[in-house]
């Protein structure tokens, strides 16, 4: 058997109480798969900011580099008021570790809420447009303010994130032929922009995003655009024509939570942090004060999180058996938390689903 080795990032809050579950159903897994896994637990977050003065030790980025084949991050508090010296671990993370696009499904239970259906993935480049936070604020001529910033788009991020979505929906396709249930019956990508008004910025985008997707081994897929408002107003109307859609970093923020409010509870919805050869599994969901420490939180988007890393690390089939054992658990209903309406703990909701692998 391979042993892999994953790294655990808790964080704070309900981060402690779902990273556990990740960590139960990988040790679950059938044996037939023939994996074993190692764990090796890391500091991030506010706690550890509070006690060591950094949110992101070196020393989680150096056992991630060296050590780790995948992670798991839980979530992260962040401080109410600004703090000196405090800055998002994650977002370190990925520029520490050159993860340059966040990947997100979303999939409807059964037959979905009121908008039907739905199957797709966001694909979100992570590593520049306005997030480049290059800002300014300056004084104008008349005494009054003016705020600038700059949008940067590059040709090489631009290819490298269209070529990830090409990849994500043949191998979404190689999934379905494996006999996944889905609605969608032949690979396409939707790349999302408004270079109608932003010739330049998003026409590198559209341009360098079109010229990856014309490559001869996505020949399969089928390309096509659509003007980011319009996309919108698509997704939340006609939700079941999109499977792989892609977009530069702001675009993808807001159409990526945009869509995880089509399918019911933040609690469901994955993501992963991916760059060259390394992925991070991460829920969508923050660190809910609100439900923390009552052991009610729901583990399936860490579940689903857990998979996708497992996507990413090429295994692919071990992926697939947790992704079944998650839907059978949604589709039979029984063991539901209760952001879903049920009454299930976090430990009974993750027995169940192990019980189903
Ligand atoms: P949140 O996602 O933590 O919670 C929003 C609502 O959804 C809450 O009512 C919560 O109880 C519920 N919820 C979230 N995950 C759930 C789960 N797994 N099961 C059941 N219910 C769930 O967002 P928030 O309340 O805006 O933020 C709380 C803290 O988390 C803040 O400090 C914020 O900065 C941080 N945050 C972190 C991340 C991250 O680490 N990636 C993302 C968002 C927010
Ligand atoms: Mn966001």
């Amino acid at each position: 058997a391979r042993t892999l080795k994953i790294g655990l990032i808790p964080g704070d809050g309900i981060g402690r109480e779902v990273i556990p579950a990740g960590r139960r159903i990988l040790e679950a897994l059938p044996s037939s798969l023939n994996l074993k896994f190692s764990f090796t637990h890391l500091d991030a977050g506010w706690e550890t900011f509070q006690k060591q003065g950094v949110a992101l030790p070196d020393k989680t980025v150096e056992v991630l580099k060296s050590d780790c084949d995948g992670a798991l991050f839980g979530a992260v508090s962040s401080p109410t008021v600004q703090t000196k010296g405090y800055s998002s671990p994650i977002v370190a993370l990925r520029k520490r570790l050159g993860l340059y696009a966040n990947v997100r499904p979303v999939k409807s239970v059964g037959s979905g809420g009121k908008v039907g259906k739905v199957d797709m993935v966001i694909v979100r480049e992570n590593t520049e447009d306005l997030y480049v936070k290059e800002e300014k604020t300056y004084t104008a001529a008349d005494g009054s303010k003016v705020a600038e910033a700059i949008k940067r788009i590059t040709e090489k991020a631009s290819y490298n994130i269209a070529a990830m979505a090409g990849d994500i929906a043949l191998r979404r396709q190689r999934v379905r032929e494996a006999g996944a249930e889905s609605i969608h019956s032949r690979p396409q990508v939707t790349v999302t922009h408004k270079s109608n008004v932003l010739s330049q910025t998003d026409g590198l985008f559209r341009e360098t995003a079109r010229r990856a997707l014309a490559e001869q081994k996505y020949q399969s897929v089928k390309v096509e655009e659509q003007i980011v408002d319009s996309m919108v107003y698509k997704l939340f109307r006609q939700p079941a024509d999109y499977d792989v859609i892609v977009a530069p970093n702001l675009y993808g923020d807001i159409l990526s939570d945009g869509a995880a409010a089509l399918v019911g509870s933040l609690g469901l919805v994955p993501s992963a942090n991916v760059g060259t050869g390394f992925a991070i599994g991460e829920p969508c969901h923050g660190s809910a004060p609100d439900i923390e420490g009552k052991g009610i939180a729901n583990p399936i988007a860490t579940l689903r999180s857990t998979a996708l890393m497992l996507e990413f690390m090429g295994e692919e089939e071990a992926a697939a058996v947790i992704y079944k054992a998650v839907d059978a658990n949604l589709e039979e209903g029984r063991l539901l938390s209760p952001d879903l309406g049920g009454k299930a703990t976090t430990e009974e909701v993750i027995e169940d689903v192990c019980k189903r692998l």
